[in-house]
């Protein structure tokens, strides 16, 4: 999953960069509201986190740029005050969900974790199953009939999407742009050997491939 992080608070944004990225999300990071407005609308975002303090143009009017240009991804925003009136300017401005600064970086991780599912119509339950398998997101390890199958760190950001986009089509330039950030180089290649690694752990009837247009994820255990 990519995400875009909007935080003008170098330090803060380090930290949360880092454990995001341990989480398993492709992060891109920007300080500046006005290129905020631009980049969010533009880039396919599966979540974004948004500071309400910024430089540039204030994250409210971001965000409410965003909505009036018909940008459906989820925003979790970032507030520094404690001001309940924040947040309600906020979620009315079409803020999905909200944390006040300071916060422990579990709870971003787990409200993000939950957005991300409700985004895609699934319940935030302990566990996200799809297929017959069921992935510890926090273990980064998948397992199927209680057999616990432990994947390296690609193959998990790959099975993560996967699972989240059950039955459906997708291509490999879509798989690749939700997998990778803006600075890392794409490469298809590297997108086939971790299909086929997959299959080899967990049943190739899990992922089909469909010539020409890309790779499916099965909906039902086979
Ligand atoms: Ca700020």
């Amino acid at each position: 999953m990519r995400l875009l992080l909007v935080e003008d608070h170098v330090p803060l944004a380090d930290e949360l960069l880092a454990g995001l990225s341990r989480q398993g999300y492709a992060v891109d990071w920007l300080a500046d509201g006005r290129d905020a407005v631009h980049q969010g609308a533009t880039e396919p975002y599966d979540l974004i986190i948004l500071d309400l303090g910024l430089p540039g143009k204030p994250g409210l009017e971001v965000l409410q740029a965003w909505r009036a240009a018909g940008l459906a991804t989820p925003v979790l925003i970032l507030t520094a005050r404690s001001s309940w009136a924040e947040r309600i300017e906020g979620l009315k401005a079409g803020a999905d969900d909200y944390l006040c600064k300071p916060f422990h970086p579990q709870e971003l991780h787990l409200r993000v974790q939950a957005l991300l599912r409700r985004a895609h119509g699934l319940a935030n339950q302990p566990q996200l199953q799809a297929s017959g398998l069921e992935l510890d997101e926090g273990r980064q390890s998948v397992s199927r009939a209680g057999k616990v199958v432990e994947l390296t760190a690609a193959e998990f950001r790959l099975l993560r999407y996967f699972m989240l986009h059950p039955g459906q089509l997708l291509s490999k330039s879509h798989l690749t742009e939700h997998l990778y950030d803006g600075e890392t180089e794409r490469d298809s290649n590297v997108l086939e050997v971790l299909v086929n690694r997959l299959r080899r752990k967990l049943g190739s009837e899990v992922i089909e491939t469909r010539r020409g247009q890309g790779y499916r994820f099965s909906e039902q255990p086979e």
